[in-house]
């Protein structure tokens, strides 16, 4: 089989590594792809967002299926126009990746289908907002309804700054405070059958004991020690195979990679969101552990063959991954600098480029790099995770040093 994977961060180097470790993946091919990601993978270039170019780079490369990482593409209509060429896409429909593009059309779905959510209100008013902020009250939940990376939502005590984060988004979900650990669970799915993968958690704000800004994720670890057994049945029970059905009801079925991100609260697991792609950075902890070969099924899912698809196998033990972050990030980030110590199995690439002149390597995006580590024990994939990150050498970097610590230590508890 060969293979063409689109996007150029840490989850795409954590794909690349998975498909270029099938044995059933001939030709790897990736677009835009970073410096990590060339190690193992022929790059061309794209406009990933452009359906139409990335069809027909599909069709001169004869690939048999087309990994799609990123969101933009996927709402751009990316899958559909791979598949109008008869080449297999893993990733939803431009209308079903509407579950990650629109924060308000995933609450309607979320509705009828009877998935347990938080309560929101969609507002398109200075007005609106504030007999929204008022109803459910402090913590304040704004979202911003259309795509943001990962930025687009303000959870915050101070209510004038969730009115400006609304008047500044234009059309905004307003929804009540979920309080409880949140957990990530994939999902791969052919549209009907699903097989999920480990949950993970990741960490959204920049700093040590979730101080400061949200960002795109600083680290991630699984699996989670502190789950309750049955967890992950009850998601797919309640959430996952609902939501399945509502979207085949509406002429739109889902297929690729069902991100719920879920907060645990009192009263049972809660869905925060939904991706229409993995996330980053739990993909590089999940797919270090996926035993099952990566290609064969995420072709399945594409080809609809998923109902046959033998049980997903993992590794024992844990995974961590810690991201090192670029100065100054989640601002503006500081870029040209030049890496140290990336050249060590578990460095995944994410914001990287080489330097024309002689090849150094450089630091080029927000979150640079992260170190990936397995071990027995999840202390002991912590420990490993930043071992690997203490020997990254990048002026101005900043990492979290806290990724996994309440776990290894037994402090996460489901409130009530
Ligand atoms: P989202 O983009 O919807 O995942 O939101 C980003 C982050 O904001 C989530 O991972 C949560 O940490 C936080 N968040 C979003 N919605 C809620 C909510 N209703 N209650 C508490 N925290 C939330």
């Amino acid at each position: 089989m060969r293979v063409l994977l689109l996007g150029g961060g840490g989850r795409e180097h954590a794909l690349a590594l998975g498909l270029a470790a099938d044995p059933a993946v001939e030709g790897l091919i990736a677009a835009p792809g970073n410096p990590g990601i060339a190690e193992v993978a022929e790059l061309r270039s794209v406009d990933a967002a452009d359906p139409a170019a990335v069809a027909a780079l599909a069709v001169e490369t004869g690939v048999d299926l087309v990994v799609i990482g990123p969101e933009a593409p996927l709402v751009a209509g990316v899958a559909d126009a791979v598949r109008a060429k008869g080449i297999a896409a893993f990733g939803p429909s431009a209308e079903a990746a509407r579950l990650e593009g629109s924060k308000a059309f995933a609450k309607d779905v979320m509705t009828a289908a009877g998935v347990p959510t938080a309560r929101a209100y969609t507002c398109t008013d200075q007005e609106g907002t504030a007999r929204a902020l008022d109803e459910f009250g402090a913590p304040y939940v704004v979202k911003n309804d259309g795509l943001a990376a990962g930025k687009g939502v303000v959870v915050t005590d101070d209510r004038a700054a969730a009115l400006a984060h609304a008047a500044e988004c234009g059309r905004v979900v307003v929804e009540e405070y979920l309080a409880g650990p949140e957990v990530s669970l994939f999902v791969v799915t052919d549209g009907e059958a699903a097989l999920p993968l480990l949950p993970a958690q990741d960490f959204k704000r920049v700093g040590d004991g979730d101080a400061g800004p949200n960002t795109g994720g600083m680290g991630a670890y699984a699996p989670l020690p502190w789950a309750p057994p049955g967890l992950v049945d009850e998601v797919m029970a309640d959430v996952v195979h609902p939501t399945l059905a509502e979207m085949r009801r509406r002429g739109t079925p889902f297929s690729g990679l069902l991100y719920v991100g879920l907060a645990m609260t009192a009263a049972g697991p809660r869905v925060i969101e939904f991706n229409a792609r993995f996330g980053d950075p739990e993909t590089q902890v999940v797919l270090a552990l996926l035993e099952t070969p990566l290609g064969g099924l995420l072709h399945a899912a594409a080809a609809g063959t998923l109902a046959d698809h033998p049980p997903l196998r993992w590794r024992d033990g844990a995974a961590v991954t810690v991201v090192v972050a670029a100065g100054n990030y989640p601002g503006p980030p500081r870029t040209g600098d030049v890496i140290t110590g990336a050249d060590r199995p578990g460095v995944i690439h994410a914001g990287t480029a080489r330097r024309a002149a002689d090849g150094a390597l450089l630091s080029a995006g927000g979150r640079v790099l992260c170190g990936t580590a397995t071990g027995p024990t999840l202390a002991a994939a912590r420990d490993a995770a930043y071992e690997l990150v203490g020997g990254i050498g990048l002026a101005g970097s900043h990492h979290r040093t806290d990724i996994a610590a309440a776990a290894v230590d037994g402090r996460i508890t489901i409130p009530g």
